[in-house]
């Protein structure tokens, strides 16, 4: 009974929610519903009471002015009202159709603003999955929601009119009908229970399956699915899943079948007890035909018309409100570092600094960073060095805020980072990541992505037009030979005349972009990591002299990549061991110098 309780609060929150964001969308859609209940319900009671008094006519006074009279009301009403109850249903469903559209929206709107933590969370996956299952597949989303609800409103409606006019007929007859649903509403009540124990397990299986028939099928696989001959071991595991999924859906049919034949059994006996008691009745004289007639057909109203789909449609509902409540708890998911409203000015800013920053990923024991202190003043160019997995990356993470410093602080004009807008905060770096991603759009789209609030300023000396921008980072002739120049769509993801840049070219127009944002910080997180020793310190220094004065991080696994930086700075043992010149830590012989000379050895052997 607390679980049955607890069960409706929980579905009237999650039909609240719901209709408060479709009235925000619709204001007149409540009003619609409402309409909708009120003409479905008068239907049925229209089909009880005219056939009575056509019966009672036929059998009495026969006068046939009034039969035609009263044939034309049946046929004229239900013509009216099934036409306007079609009409409402078409102009809801189409409202629906439109508030679905924007549910889906508003899931990928909040995968974008999600705190980027949560972007790399399980929980968070699991959430968006079990929320996108919950809002199409098993709840129809607001459309099931809506139909559910319509249902309710008219089966409650409807109850009211068909409890008086079985209750004038035979008072008994109202028992055993609530008898027959309350087992019927118990073999309901499984059928769905089984269908929910289904939803609850899908989530981890589908994941498993849209990785498989979308990301492996992708193109990002094709290379090494050919070259290792891995469909036979990716079929296999496909196999398997179905298998369990096969499974599942057999446990779950096997056991709605059984309840299902009890209910049918119940609902048989239910009849068949109802037909003789009112037969008696009738033989006797204390009801007349049209009463029987009427009281029967009330009877099948009341039971399979509403106390059913009544009891049906609330258990639904509140799998369906179950389903969806997905859907909120994703949405409250934190969004990206909210905190925060002051605005960093350009002018003032001074550089960064680190102090005693401490870090280890949420979830996880292990520190990447202890105490690290390190001052990155206006216009030095930095270079981050240090072995693969030395915590390069992480601390450009937190100096973008995509995490938050577990101790210590990150301070920017004497303020810790978190006391700044994020929007803001993030208008002050040009970042070029290791896995940095260009976008499916026109070149320009994607050189102009982040930097449009920059469009006004000034790069280095020039003005940011886009064909300089294209000069200074290499690809202005390539976009040149290109039929639609600037406009040429990159990718074939959804449009076969788009182009696909090389390697080379992808990594000069990630740098085009950070060029063309043109923040006062850089950031260069080893997108070249993929490059010759050699090309990446070409890359590095073009870069460098491109930037001009502003102030830059570069970082690399390859010591002798950033030889021209201010200082360089070595990470090793989740801190910082080293700060110099190139030409200071070599002549401390240090961990630096260690690595450096280990590291020019193999280029000379190579
Ligand atoms: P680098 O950039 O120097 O190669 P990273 O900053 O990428 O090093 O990684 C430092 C350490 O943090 C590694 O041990 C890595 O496994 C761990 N790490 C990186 N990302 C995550 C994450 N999202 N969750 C947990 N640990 C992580």
């Amino acid at each position: 009974m607390k679980q049955l309780l607890a069960n409706l609060i929980g579905t009237a929150k999650v039909c609240a929610y719901f209709y408060h964001i479709a009235s925000k969308e619709k204001p007149r859609y409540l009003g619609l519903v409402l309409a909708n209940i009120l003409l479905l319900s008068i239907l049925p009671i229209l089909n009880l009471l005219i056939p009575k008094r056509i019966i009672e006519e036929l059998t009495g006074g026969q006068d046939i002015t009034l039969l035609c009279l009263l044939v034309g009301l049946l046929v004229g009403g239900i013509f009216v009202l099934k036409s306007l109850i079609s009409i409402l249903q078409e102009l809801r469903e189409t409202w629906e159709d439109a508030l679905a559209r924007r549910i889906d929206l508003s899931m990928s709107e909040k995968a974008m603003r999600l705190k980027f933590e949560c972007t790399e969370s399980e929980a968070a996956l699991s959430a968006r999955q079990k929320a996108e299952t919950g809002m199409s597949w098993y709840s129809g989303g607001i459309k099931g929601m809506s139909e559910s609800l319509v249902r309710i409103g008219t089966s409650f409606c409807v109850i009211f009119g068909v409890i008086w006019i079985i209750s004038r007929i035979s008072p008994i007859l109202l028992l055993l009908s609530v008898l027959a649903v309350i087992v019927n509403a118990l073999c309901t009540s499984k059928i769905n229970l089984a269908a929910q124990e289904v939803f609850e397990k899908t989530p981890a299986i589908n994941k498993f399956y849209s990785y498989i028939y979308t990301k492996i099928n992708g193109r990002e696989y094709a290379k090494e699915l050919r070259l290792y001959h891995a469909s036979p071991l990716i079929e296999q595991k496909a196999m398997e899943n179905a298998k369990a999924l096969n499974k599942m859906d057999n446990e779950c049919a096997r056991k709605q079948f059984s309840w299902g034949i009890l209910g049918s059994i119940t609902s048989a006996v239910g009849y068949g007890i109802s037909y003789g008691w009112l037969g008696v009745l009738a033989l006797k004289g204390a009801i007349t035909v049209a009463e029987f007639v009427t009281c029967i057909a009330a009877m099948e109203t009341l039971t399979n018309g509403c106390l059913i789909p009544l009891i049906t449609n609330a258990q639904q509902l509140m799998m369906k409100a179950n389903f969806m409540s997905a859907y909120i708890g994703y949405m409250f998911f934190p969004d990206e570092a909210a905190s925060g409203k002051d605005v960093p000015s350009e002018e003032s800013f001074d550089g960064i600094t680190l102090e005693h920053v401490s870090f280890r990923y949420p979830g996880t024991e292990q520190w990447v960073l202890r105490d690290v202190n390190l001052q990155i003043r206006k216009g030095e160019s930095i270079s981050l060095v240090g072995l693969n997995g030395s915590g390069k990356s992480t601390l450009i993470k937190l100096i973008c805020r995509l995490y938050d410093v577990t101790e210590g602080a990150i301070k920017l004009c004497g303020k810790n980072i978190q006391e700044y807008s994020y929007e803001e905060y993030v208008k002050l770096l040009s970042v070029v990541f290791q896995d940095f991603k260009l976008f499916g759009y026109t070149i320009e789209e994607n050189v102009r992505l982040g930097g449009v609030q920059n469009e006004t300023k000034k790069v280095g000396a020039q003005t940011a037009d886009l064909g300089k921008v294209y000069e200074m980072s290499g690809i202005a002739d390539w976009v040149e030979s290109l039929e639609k120049k600037g406009q040429t769509l990159l990718g074939k993801e959804y449009d076969e005349s788009g182009v696909e840049p090389s390697g080379g070219q992808a990594q000069k127009l990630a740098i085009a972009r950070a060029i063309y944002r043109n923040s006062p910080v850089v950031i260069l997180d080893e997108p070249t990591a993929a490059l010759d020793p050699v090309a990446e310190y070409e890359i590095y220094n073009r870069f460098h002299d491109l930037i001009g004065n502003k102030t830059a991080i570069y970082v690399s696994h390859r010591l002798s990549s950033c030889k021209f930086c201010d200082k360089i700075v070595v990470l090793d043992d989740h801190t910082i061991k080293e700060i110099g010149t190139h030409d200071e830590l070599l002549a401390r012989g240090g961990l630096y110098a260690n690595l450096f000379q280990t590291q020019a050895k193999w280029y000379v052997a190579g």
